[in-house]
């Protein structure tokens, strides 16, 4: 990162949610796009995206393990926000045959299949991206506790305006503006991820306690660097 684009970033400094999201879409016009799982909360960051500019890239990682009701509320909220910039990304055929041709490789190596299905599948798609915006919350816990506005990663900028949100934030902003809610909500699933590996359960006290439970396993990998490391928040990789 350039030591103007750092200063660039400063001038972010405060700022979070739809008002974060309109310098960055605005200052990386063609080169941001957004990682989406169309999950429990997605609806949030879409619509701030959609008031901004309803064609930025939206990257969904269709890992093929969905819930229908996941891509159902897909196509719901991209007809009700406008947005015309979702791209659809599909794991590497040859790689699934080759590796999980039965489909069972998230009960042997959970971290393996997240890496075929989630991870080289999305380094794919940010080709050409130098940003990413991702709808991740502190309240979350674990690895997302101490997460800031604005890391880099990989040689990219990872913006995530929704790092101060509560869960009472994210309920008021869906409410205030209509959002449909994922099907799944209303039958106690608190975060969604693929259906083999997600149970009803979690609370805004433990929301992601339903996502790989009881494996100890809890990130599918593509929010850390390829080496495993975790991203560097902008502050301390500025000094
Ligand atoms: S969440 Fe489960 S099914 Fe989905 S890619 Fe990861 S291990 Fe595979």
């Amino acid at each position: 990162m350039s030591s103007l684009e750092k200063q660039i970033f400063e001038s972010y400094a405060g700022l979070e949610g739809q008002q974060l999201l309109e310098p960055i879409l605005r200052d990386f016009h063609g080169r941001a796009a957004v990682v989406s799982s169309f999950g429990a909360e997605s609806a949030v960051l879409l619509h701030m995206v959609s008031q901004v500019d309803p064609s930025t890239p939206v990257i969904f990682l269709d890992t093929g393990k969905h819930f229908w009701e996941t891509i159902s509320y897909r196509a719901k909220l991209v007809d009700r926000l406008g947005l015309t910039g979702v791209r659809v990304i599909t794991p590497d055929k040859a790689l699934l045959a080759a590796q999980d041709p039965d489909g069972t490789l998230h009960k042997k190596n959970a971290d393996h299949c997240c890496h075929i299905r989630k991870t080289l599948p999305l380094e794919r798609a940010l080709a050409g991206f130098d940003v990413t915006i991702s709808g991740r919350k502190r309240y979350h816990g674990a690895a997302r506790a101490t997460l800031d506005f604005l890391s880099i990663g990989d040689g990219r900028l990872k913006v995530e305006p929704l790092a101060g949100f509560s869960a009472l934030d994210i309920a008021a902003h869906m409410k205030a503006h209509d959002l449909p809610t994922h099907p799944l909500t209303e039958i106690g699933y608190f975060s969604i991820g693929c259906e083999p590996c997600t149970l009803p359960g979690g609370s805004a006290a433990d929301p992601r306690a339903g996502r790989w439970a009881g494996t100890g396993k809890t990130e599918c990998g593509i929010h850390w660097t390829h080496n495993g490391q975790a991203i560097t928040p902008l502050s301390r990789a500025a000094h």
